[in-house]
């Protein structure tokens, strides 16, 4: 009798786990329909982030970059790139036999350095760039008598003021540094290098999806469109200057001027959000803020399959009578852990097994179990996937390229794409594809390029420093 009741009543409790799950499957549902009404709103929220500031939960930032390279650039520019858990150095000679030469090295950001004060993280920046600029070999020099330029890739929501200006709206994604909030970025860099002696000017200031989209453009003309699926997310375009009724100035001549959409900060009441993603926003350094972000980029998917499988083990017991403590721990379960249980190609999960040990200290899990938890991985990723296939849609159709127009000559569309997601997570960057594909319809999606430009920013931002250089030589054309 006992036998038969410890089983009963297992099997209430793994009934129990599947009914948790199989809500979370339904909650997390993106049919085509409802990703065309994401697409239309985030359409819609375009426009009325264009028409003011303040429009729309879209911010929709000038970039002041109203001109692309054409691939004339020439000279030794810096580029500096900060906005993930890395941050980048770069040196880039242009205009040689192959174009460019770079050369980089790449600094992991102390993380007590992402929350503390403005000053400690622009002099630790400083002070590996100055380290940087001091291995400059001979063929990398500038002429003598002129001053070094960067071009600054930042990835957080910039109100820019010039090409090389511009205050701090917020920090996103693992940062949260109060003072710096409504600075200057520039000023705080500019000081940050004349305390450690560096004599260095900005020349650009720009967001990763700028410099990805200007990085893009340099090798194809075609690229009009930049996303960013990394630790955050986010996208760029090219908008019609006239198409900017919030913007004041002058008409470029080109005509053109490339937006920050900040697409993170997306919110509609057609996002399929659930009580994950609800706990996971409450709990996170900016609640309320960045909601399509948080269902989308590297730094949050791993944690909502975490909050799943916690509610599992509270609930329904699915580790056993008692609660895995590491399992309560925010975001130990990280992105890349999750990919590999993803991608487990192995008879017995062995993977997903390795790392349900190493991570979270759980042991002796079934084989059922373990499918149970690639299929949690699966429904995250594919939502996330899914949804940002719609965001581009949206941008698409903002600019009308969404559709084969009769007569036209049929004109490629490139999205240049750089992010450790969409680069390293294979079953996610598929599952884009494939959802573009389904959205757009066989004969549009082969004029839609999505092309991974891996660390376009770093290039993208060396090139507008080129191109808004104080040297006239290398401006006018
Ligand atoms: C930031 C964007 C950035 C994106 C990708 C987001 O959290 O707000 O400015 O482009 O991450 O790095
Ligand atoms: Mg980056």
């Amino acid at each position: 009798v006992l036998v038969v009741r410890h089983r009963m009543q297992n099997s209430g409790k793994w009934a129990k786990a599947m009914d948790i799950v199989k809500e979370f499957e339904e909650k997390c549902a993106t049919p085509v329909s409802k990703l065309r009404q994401v697409a239309d709103a985030m359409t819609v929220e375009m426009h009325a982030g264009l028409a003011s500031d303040g429009g729309s939960k879209l911010k929709m930032l000038i970039s002041y970059v109203d001109n692309l390279p054409t691939g004339d650039e020439t000279g030794v520019f810096y580029a500096l790139d900060l906005g993930g858990t890395n941050f980048r150095v770069l040196r880039v000679k242009l205009g040689e036999v192959d174009n460019v030469k770079k050369e980089f090295e790449e600094v992991s950001i102390p993380p007590n350095l992402m929350i503390g004060k403005c000053e400690d993280l622009f002099d630790f920046i400083a002070g590996e760039l100055a380290k940087f600029v001091a291995t400059e070999g001979e063929n990398m020099q500038i002429p003598a008598g002129t001053q070094r330029e960067l071009g600054f890739t930042f990835s957080f929501p910039v109100k820019q003021s010039s090409i090389a200006g511009g205050t701090l709206v917020r920090w996103t994604k693992g940062f949260n540094i109060e003072d710096a909030v409504g600075q200057d970025i520039v000023e705080e860099l500019t000081k940050a290098m004349e305390r450690v002696g560096l004599d260095m000017r900005v020349s650009a200031l720009v967001n990763d999806t700028v410099g990805t989209l200007a990085g893009g453009r340099y090798s194809d003309p075609d690229v009009i469109a930049a996303v960013i699926l990394g630790t955050g997310t986010n996208a760029a375009y090219v908008e019609r200057a006239n198409a900017i009724p919030k913007w004041q100035g002058l008409l470029p001549k080109s005509g053109e001027m490339v937006i920050n959409m900040e697409w993170g900060n997306f919110r509609s009441s057609h996002l399929p959000l659930t009580e994950y993603d609800e706990n996971l926003d409450s709990d996170s350094l900016n609640p309320g803020e960045q909601i399509y972000e948080k269902m989308i980029s590297g730094m949050y998917l791993g944690e909502v399959v975490r909050l799943v499988l916690l509610k599992m083990a509270v609930e329904a017991e699915f580790f056993g009578d008692t609660v895995p403590s590491k399992l309560e721990k925010p975001f130990v379960l990280r992105t890349p852990d999750m990919s590999a249980m993803h991608h487990d190609a192995t008879q017995d999960l062995r993977v997903v097994a390795t790392k349900l040990k190493d991570i979270l200290e759980i042991s002796n899990t079934s084989l059922k179990m373990r499918k149970v938890i690639v299929e949690l991985c699966e429904i995250v990723a594919t939502r996330g996937a899914r949804l940002s296939a719609a965001g581009i849609l949206g941008i698409l159709k903002k600019i009308g390229r969404d559709t084969v127009k009769e007569g036209e000559e049929t004109q490629k569309s490139v999205i240049a794409m750089d992010g450790g997601l969409f680069e390293h997570y294979t079953k996610f960057k598929n599952a884009m594809q494939n959802t573009m594909n389904e959205l757009l319809g066989e004969e549009v999606s082969k004029n839609i390029i999505i092309k991974l430009s891996n660390d376009g920013s770093g290039l993208g931002a060396a090139l507008l420093a080129a191109s808004h250089s104080q040297y006239r030589e290398y401006t006018e054309s």
